[in-house]
């Protein structure tokens, strides 16, 4: 099934209309060097092993080449940037180079960073290696988390310098240029609806809402009003079910405007993106939002609501009944909290449900906050309290959690009292469940990852990279590709707090 496409076929910035997408040419890179490549995506797309050190690789993956017999292309969308809508925004940056399919599955290969399209704007289509780093990193690592993502191939330099304006000291700076190769079965985004229905483009609207349906709801008969809606139903449970894993693993988006929210419920856009340390609802990574906070880790499941109302309304040309969607969204508010729920359960591993999990869950999150205390160490160590009451090393239950705390020192007595008051209720609540320490250790295991990719951690890679040492990247690339494993070798390294020097400090997305 064909999309319109733009006939102008220059890279030239403008306003397209009546489009899907347009085709564009890659830049050339002066001076392509590979820097990392993912082997499970490269065999993922059917590549054997060593085909990424290849020359061919190199040439394909950078944009110096353009693969025979493909058309790479940029895509038109729209969006609401920070709650207000933005018009034609599009991928300023992005160039689709192909679609493969291996083993039944479709990828779409796109380069993010290979220089000007027609929706670029006022910016330059470039990337660095420090955001480029980032993105290929974390989007490998949340697979292996099992969160729902868009996957990066490969990661090259491309020997041009980069402009920049360096956020944290007011200068302009050059940086390193580079591309990543990212993956994803699609990179369709509400936006790309939403820009059809904000310019009166019933029809394109229709063409694109029937290919996503056709290619990628293949269950749902496209046409009828019901059709449509049952297509909105399902992003809406599978843009739920992607909140709550971030929750999970807590993973902040930092830029969940509506052009950076998958149709297909992906996460995408590693932007300023951070991880929290300290269990802090009120936290973003993101320096631009700093004071309305409008994507801070509490707010996630709120804002991916609010989007997906963006995208109904986006619909309704299609779908023409507001009651038909209002009813996806009136179910996403009322599963939330039991998934939300469900989700803490696995947390802290309670199989048996109970009327007090939502309190006890409830107490736990107030406590982290007040105490800042470390998510990730706090709930993988959480697993090693007995049923009991043992503890390892026979610590006390404070000096055990202590090592997940930011400033144990300053804890009086009373929230000292407070944890172990915690304590007591959970263990309690442990009584009621039928498996061993063991069995739950296990599943509280798979729930709570023992690395994730901390904001320092990316840093460090980037510093090294930067210098011409690649092997830090390829270090964490391996650490994070088993984040459930205890890697007893990596864990004085990585099983450990953000040091002080990277407090409050973030990556940016440019
Ligand atoms: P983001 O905030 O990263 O989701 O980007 C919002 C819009 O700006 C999208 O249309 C991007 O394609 C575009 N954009 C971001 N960075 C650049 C860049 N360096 N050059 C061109 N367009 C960009
Ligand atoms: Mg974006
Ligand atoms: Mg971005």
């Amino acid at each position: 099934q064909e999309l319109p496409a733009d006939p102008n076929l220059s890279n030239t910035r403008r306003q397209v209309r009546g489009a899907c997408f347009s085709y564009v040419t890659p830049r050339q890179p002066s001076n392509p060097v590979l820097v990392h490549a993912s082997q499970e995506m490269a065999e993922a797309i059917g590549l054997a092993a060593g085909d990424t050190q290849s020359e061919e690789f190199l040439s394909i993956f950078s944009g110096a080449t353009t693969l025979e017999g493909t058309s790479p292309y940029a895509m038109c969308y729209g969006g609401h940037q920070f709650g207000s809508w933005a018009g034609q925004l599009g991928d300023g940056r992005a160039i689709n180079l192909t679609e493969v399919v291996h083993e039944g599955q479709r990828w779409a290969l796109q380069l993010k960073g290979a220089g000007e399209t027609p929706y670029s704007r006022t910016a330059d289509g470039l990337a660095v290696l420090r955001s480029s780093i980032r993105e290929h990193l974390c989007s490998e690592a949340m697979y292996h988390l099992g969160v729902p993502t868009t996957r990066s191939l490969s990661l090259v330099l491309t020997g041009d310098q980069v402009m920049r304006d360096m956020l944290y000291n007011g200068n302009t700076a050059y940086e390193k240029g580079a591309v990543v190769c990212r993956v994803a079965p699609s990179f369709i985004r509400f936006g790309n609806f939403q820009i059809f229905t904000a310019r009166d483009e019933v029809s394109t609207l229709r063409s694109l809402t029937d290919y996503t349906i056709r290619h990628f709801f293949p269950h749902i008969e496209p046409g009828t009003p019901e059709a449509y809606a049952e297509f909105f139903k399902e992003v809406s449970q599978r843009t739920l079910d992607l909140v709550i894993e971030w929750q999970r693993v807590g993973f902040v988006h930092g830029v969940m405007n509506t052009d950076n929210l998958s149709i297909l419920g992906l996460t995408i856009d590693y932007g300023p993106y951070g991880w929290l340390e300290g269990y802090e609802p009120d936290w973003t990574p993101n320096t631009t939002d700093r004071s309305q906070r409008r994507y801070r880790y509490g707010q996630q499941p709120g804002v991916a609501l609010w989007n997906l109302v963006q995208l109904a309304n986006a619909l309704m040309p299609l779908v023409k009944d507001t009651v038909l969607l209002e009813a996806s969204l009136a179910d996403f508010q009322l599963k939330f909290p039991k998934k939300y729920l469900a989700m803490l359960r696995r947390k802290l591993g309670l199989a048996t449900p109970d009327e007090g999990d939502a309190e006890l869950a409830e107490e736990l999150e107030k406590l982290l906050a007040y105490t800042e205390t470390d998510m990730t160490i706090f709930f993988r160590n959480l697993s090693k309290v007995e049923k009991d009451g043992g503890l390892p090393a026979n610590k006390t239950f404070f000096e055990h959690l202590q090592t997940a705390m930011y400033q144990p020192e300053d804890l009086n007595a009373a929230l000292q009292q407070k944890w172990e008051d915690w304590l007591d209720h959970y263990l309690q609540r442990l009584q009621l469940e039928t498996a061993n320490d063991e069995e739950r250790r296990t599943v509280m295991n798979n729930a709570n990852p023992k690395y994730v990719l901390r904001n320092y951690m990316a840093q460090l890679a980037i510093d090294q990279a930067d210098l011409g040492d690649f092997k830090l990247v390829d270090e964490l690339y391996q650490l994070l590709k088993k984040p459930y494993d205890e890697q007893p070798e990596m864990e004085e390294k990585w099983f450990v707090k953000r040091p002080e020097w990277a407090r409050n400090k973030v990556g940016c997305s440019m």
